[in-house]
């Protein structure tokens, strides 16, 4: 294996964060790699544009915290986050989240039922039972279920629950965390992270370059194993071991492969078994961030609101200034509106004056008047934001977080785990996933 190891590189694929953190993991453990990255640049989900007048646009809102940017040593180059908060804006109210649902009587009295019975009763196999079980059936239906809904694109009964489970943190913990940052005064990281403990030390902060700048100072490490514009095709597997990759019509003897690709496209890269069928079914849910620009403050009350009526075509609005302001010319704002889609449909393939007009008139209903301080927008399209936990490949899913099933191949990142990672979760646990890669390969 050694032998083998030495004669032929480990393939990575994919220039984002997770493709990055594996290549630095090797060339920390000496193992002969390359990096292969189908665009013409490293970056992936957290590539982001600053345009003449001073507006950054990253994919949907972006920020890390000091603990990943001091592992990557770009804690010089961060600024911490100014604030930070969210808010359901729900039949014309805002109500702060969580605390502010809870002072409305009829939410209070349905989530505290729902909790005295889930003591005794399990949570469920859906989105709907968890949420249910977890809030009651008035939260449930009135905020949670229509919000997963509008993000997934799917019914409350077809996602698993594992997709409330990931988010959750205590009450108490929250408090607690709360209570840390009004007193330090920063934006302490609540519901972020999960594979290091949350903790009063770990605080949101933005590089000042954008947020790309971190996949570039990690790239600047390894910049001669990265290869540009050079997707990979196929993985051949012989003997019950990957042996080789296709790149650019190109076949190239391979130690192994990291991939931080997509899982669905696996079974029709992959050769020679079929250990990956099934991976096919599994769905992302693409996005479309309509960034518009405003004169004056957005009007919004706080730097997130959620939006769960589905009278609105947006689900999400952030106020990224509110945040991170010097993302924002001075004296003016900028409101994303994130909007679930799936590639092709009207959404996907209106224009962006039109995707403009129609999150302007609905705001015109939240924020009246703001079609008058509209000065511009910039429409940003994701074709794999989120996976999508479905029950019908939630089995799969289990056994995918656990292996690949095929000697020689690691998947991980976001979509290579199928998994709702950000960035912090996403460059520990693929630390780890390639430590013991490389364990298995002898090495
Ligand atoms: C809307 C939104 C908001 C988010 N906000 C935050 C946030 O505030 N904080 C946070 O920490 N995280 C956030 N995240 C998550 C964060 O963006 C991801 O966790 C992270 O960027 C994933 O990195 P990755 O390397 O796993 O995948 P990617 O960034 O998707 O990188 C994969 C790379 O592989 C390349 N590739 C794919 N197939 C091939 C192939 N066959 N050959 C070669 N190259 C290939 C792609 O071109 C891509 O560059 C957010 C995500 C979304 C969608």
């Amino acid at each position: 294996m050694i032998n083998a190891i030495e004669s032929r590189p480990v393939a990575i694929l994919g220039g984002g964060i997770a493709g990055l953190t594996a290549a630095l993991h090797l060339k920390n453990h000496r193992v002969p790699f390359v990096l292969f990255e189908s665009s013409d640049a490293v970056a992936g989900l957290m590539k982001s544009e600053r345009d003449d007048e001073g507006y950054t646009y990253d994919c949907g809102v972006h920020f890390l915290t000091n603990r990943l940017a001091a592992a990557i040593g770009m804690s010089k180059d961060c600024q911490p986050m100014a604030r930070y908060g969210e808010t359901v804006h729900l039949r014309g109210r805002c109500y702060s989240y969580p605390l502010g649902l809870l002072t409305s009587p009829k939410y209070l009295t349905s989530a505290l039922f729902a909790k005295s019975k889930s003591l005794i009763s399990s949570s469920g196999a859906t989105a709907r039972q968890y949420y249910s079980s977890q809030y009651g059936s008035r939260l449930a239906e009135e905020i949670a279920i229509p919000l997963t809904e509008a993000w997934s694109g799917a019914d409350g009964d077809e996602i698993a629950s594992a997709v409330g489970q990931k988010f959750s943190t205590g009450l108490a913990r929250m408090m607690m965390l709360r209570t840390a940052a009004k007193m330090t005064k920063r934006v302490i990281g609540i519901g972020y992270a999960s594979t290091i403990v949350e903790s009063t030390n770990s605080w949101h902060v933005y590089p000042r370059g954008g947020i790309s700048t971190v996949c570039q100072r990690m790239a600047d490490l390894v910049r001669g194993s990265i290869k540009l514009n050079s997707k990979v095709e196929q993985i051949r597997v012989s003997n019950d071991r990957v042996e080789s990759i296709v790149v650019n019509g190109e076949s190239l003897p391979v130690a192994g492969v990291i991939s931080t690709a997509p899982v669905h496209v696996l079974p029709r890269m992959i050769r020679g078994t079929n250990a990956l069928d099934g991976l096919e079914k599994f769905e992302y849910r693409a996005m479309i961030f309509v960034n518009l620009k405003l004169d004056g403050p957005s009007g919004l009350t706080d730097v997130v609101t959620w939006v769960p009526e589905r009278s609105y075509p947006f689900f999400r609005l952030s106020d990224i200034g509110m945040g991170l302001p010097w993302l924002v010319p001075k004296g003016k704002s900028q409101i994303t509106c994130d909007i679930g889609c799936k590639v092709g449909d009207e959404h996907w393939t209106m224009s962006d004056d039109g995707l403009t007009e129609l999150c302007l008139n609905a705001l015109e209903k939240m924020i009246p008047g703001i079609r008058q301080r509209s000065c511009g927008s910039r429409v940003v399209r994701v074709p794999l934001a989120y996976p999508i936990f479905k029950v019908a490949y939630e089995a799969k899913r289990k056994a995918w977080e656990e292996c690949s099933g095929v000697n020689g191949l690691l998947s991980v990142g976001r979509n290579g785990e199928f998994a709702h990672l950000l960035m912090e979760d996403v460059f520990w646990r693929t630390r780890w996933k390639v430590s013991r890669f490389l364990q298995n390969m002898g090495l």
